[in-house]
């Protein structure tokens, strides 16, 4: 296949697709150069949310295009100002800003936190240090993978960004050890998405709150893939009733066609930047802040929250009843589900190529979990549909290792 052929040659190997090549989307759907039709479960780690080719986002997208795309901060412009505002008001959240990918808001509230930190907290320069948990995914840069725990994304990579401590994910008593007066920060996921989408216990984010106010810590929470509605509300944090001193979101405010990010913070934290201190070149251009406010519209007009949370509910009641060998755990919120493959039966990348060959995209997260986090907006009978193809497959995986232990056993 030539296009496969060609990404091989001339581009990096640090991605390993899965044998096929879309072509193009809509909604729920992916199809392929063939013209073969899949359904997405998995929805670009959450920047395709509003489903592919959404047409309101589209007709945003081209109507800006055509008036102002990129003039630079270097001056106010009309969009940006209407879209911020929506991210405060939906957050509860004073101030934003904006960036484009993920990994470069992470960095926004590091460098929040640090100046925070200083200038606010009175800690000694240059000492700050942000707790963070094990097994995060915050994004790829180099400041970022130096909080990681993951050795494949360190590997080579070092020198490392001092100023980072990594507790055990979930365990608020560890949390609660290493804040020492030197913690500015604690930087964390309310699910843990690509450590295989770990769903700490209930009171967790109530119980981070309490110790960050108990030592004048701040308290950030990334949400670039649980947030705007991928666990059935708007942010994850809303489930336990709290509000973060900051908030970063990226990927679904990009309407499934930009990259659009945003830290969003109390007017105490956002006040540490000074003109000068931090920026983007595309960070807040009018066509992406005219793209992430109708994509915030999209959701709420269209009951996208709403959506995830029945819909979520319902995906996790089906995949908690399949009982099969293959299937170790399901745990998620909303429409956001890990599965966790039995290691001892196959990999979960066996498991998704399996569901490729069926129709259903997904992709795997380290080597046991199947990621199932379609886009919010498909139908009922499409989710169904590929949940019906995600049990055959197990009971496929199944099947082939009963056999080999057969064989096996005849030996
Ligand atoms: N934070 C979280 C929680 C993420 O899941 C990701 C991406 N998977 C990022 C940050 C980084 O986003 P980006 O790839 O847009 O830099």
């Amino acid at each position: 296949m030539r296009a496969i052929d060609l990404e091989n040659r001339y581009s990096a190997h640090n991605y390993e697709p899965l044998p096929v090549v879309l072509a193009r989307g809509k909604g729920a759907y992916l199809w392929d150069t063939s013209g073969r039709r899949y359904v997405d479960m998995m929805s670009a780690y959450s920047a395709a949310s509003h489903g592919h080719a959404h047409p309101r986002i589209l007709d945003a997208l081209a109507a800006q295009a055509g008036r102002l795309a990129v003039p630079s901060r270097a001056y106010f412009n009309d969009r940006l100002g209407p879209f911020l505002a929506e991210l405060c008001k939906l957050t509860g959240l004073d101030a934003a800003l904006p960036m484009n990918t993920g990994a470069e808001a992470v960095e926004t509230a590091v460098k929040a936190a640090r100046r925070w930190g200083y200038r606010v907290k009175g800690i000694a320069r240059d000492r700050a240090e942000i707790i963070v948990a094990s097994g995060n995914f915050h994004g790829r840069t180099t400041t970022v993978i130096s909080f990681s725990t993951e050795p494949d994304y360190r590997d080579g990579f070092g020198p490392f960004t001092p100023g980072f401590r990594a507790v055990p994910f979930s365990d608020l008593a560890a949390i609660e050890r290493a804040i020492t007066p030197e913690t500015a920060a604690v930087l964390i996921e309310p699910i843990q998405g690509e450590a295989g989408i770990i769903v700490p216990p209930a009171g967790y984010l109530a119980g981070l709150r309490r110790i960050c106010d108990a030592h004048r810590v701040l308290l950030i929470l990334d949400e670039v893939q649980s947030g705007l509605g991928r666990t059935g509300a708007w942010f994850a944090f809303q489930h336990e009733g709290i509000r973060p001193d900051g908030v970063i979101l990226g990927k679904a405010l990009g309407g499934g066609v930009l990259p659009v990010s945003a830290f969003v913070a109390t007017r105490e934290v956002m006040d540490v930047f000074t003109p000068g201190s931090h920026g983007s070149t595309f960070g807040g251009n009018p066509l992406a802040a005219a793209v992430g406010l109708e994509a915030l519209h999209v959701i709420r007009e269209e009951g996208l929250v709403e959506r995830s949370r029945d819909l979520g509910a319902h995906m996790l009641a089906r995949l908690s009843a399949i009982d099969s060998p293959a299937l170790k755990h399901v745990r998620g919120r909303g429409l956001w589900v890990g599965a966790e493959i039995d290691p001892a039966v196959a990999s979960a990348r066996a498991a998704c190529e399996r569901l490729l060959e069926k129709g259903v995209l997904s992709k795997e997260t380290h080597r046991t979990v199947v990621r199932l986090a379609p886009p919010l907006v498909i139908a009922r009978d499409d989710l169904d549909w590929a949940l019906d193809r995600f049990a055959d497959v197990l009971r496929e995986l199944d099947g082939v290792r009963r056999r080999a232990d057969a064989a096996l056993a005849l030996a």
